[in-house]
């Protein structure tokens, strides 16, 4: 069996020393496999490309794909799959926080063919700040709560899949990826294996606070309509509350014949305020999708490689 590991890098030229060790060693153990490095350079600013390329040089089994900017994580990933040639593939991140040493294990796991896809997942946070933990929990609750599909907490885009399982996600060919969804949505036999969260190799995490809320924003977006419809369940709620309200003085008016009372100005400041608002956050959500679906309809490509490792066949 042929088995591609593939690493989206994104300035991580510290990390990649490390890692490839690590994944030599990997390839050391499995000696019954043999082994393609994929990493993709997502547009680097460091010294990235140049540490892959000296990897590739003196390494066969080492390919790699440039990006021509960076496109983000979600691109590198899918742009990997797509170059990997393996049976069995896995995705895993250049900072170590995927520990390779559980590669040969989920190697095993698949050989049983009992399983199509063995994914990794945190069990701890530790080491992450407090702040971050509890928004990621949150997170899972809402889109879990939301979508049909469970994705699973401190799931990791980790996993090694086999082939059937690839061209599936490959076919899932929507420009605004939210991995963690499509895996989920692809389906298969799934096993967990589970592992402490462990601190990067070296260099910093790419994400800001603002950027896993964004990106958790996209997510929901990206895979359920959800926020659509409880738009309409408020709309319905203050419909049915304005309507309420009426009656409630039209009932006054002709049974205890009081007209028209002055007092009442605050609360009916408050009310407008309030309905303003939920339009205006409904209207929001609209365009959410709008903007979704205004992307999708450009149809332009998920990624543009600027250079690419030479195949022999
Ligand atoms: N990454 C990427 N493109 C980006 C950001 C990140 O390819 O725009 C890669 C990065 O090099 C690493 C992985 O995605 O291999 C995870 O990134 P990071 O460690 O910053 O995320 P975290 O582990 O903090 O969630
Ligand atoms: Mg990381």
């Amino acid at each position: 069996m042929l088995i591609s590991l593939v690493v989206p890098c994104y300035n991580e030229e510290e990390a990649l020393p490390v890692l490839y060790a690590a994944l030599k060693d990997v390839r050391s153990q499995v000696t019954d496999h043999s082994f393609e490095f994929v990493f993709v350079n997502d547009g680097s600013r460091d010294k990235t490309k140049d540490v892959i390329k000296s990897l590739a040089a003196e390494d066969p089994d080492v390919r790699y794909l440039m990006f021509s900017r960076n496109f983000g994580k979600e691109a590198a990933m899918y742009a990997g799959l797509e170059k990997a040639k393996g049976d069995c593939i896995a995705i895993l991140d250049a900072d170590m926080q995927d520990p390779p040493s559980l590669i040969p294990q989920m190697i095993k796991d698949i050989e049983t063919g009992s399983w199509d896809i063995v994914a990794a997942r945190r069990v701890t946070r530790k080491g992450e700040p407090k702040i971050r933990s509890f928004f990621a929990r949150k997170f899972y609750r809402i889109i879990n709560k939301m979508c049909d599909v469970e994705i699973a907490d401190g799931a990791r885009d980790f996993r090694l899949m086999t082939r059937p399982v690839v061209d599936a996600i490959l076919s899932v060919s929507e420009r605004q990826r939210f991995s963690k969804g499509i895996f989920a949505w692809v389906g298969f036999r799934t096993k967990w294996v589970e592992h402490e969260n462990v601190e990067r190799a070296a260099g910093e995490s790419k994400w800001s606070f603002w950027s896993l809320f964004r990106y958790a924003i996209d997510g929901i977006v990206s895979f359920t309509t959800a926020p659509l419809r409880i738009s309409i369940y408020l709309g319905i709620g203050f419909a049915c509350l304005g309507f309420a309200y009426l009656l409630y003085y039209v009932i006054r008016a002709i049974i205890l014949q009081i007209y028209n009372t002055v007092p009442g100005y605050p609360s009916l400041l408050s009310f407008i305020l309030f309905i303003g608002g939920l339009i205006l956050m409904c209207l929001g959500i609209i365009g959410e999708y709008i903007g979704k679906i205004y992307i999708e309809s450009k149809r332009r490509p998920i990624y543009i490689a600027s250079e690419e490792s030479k195949d022999e066949d």
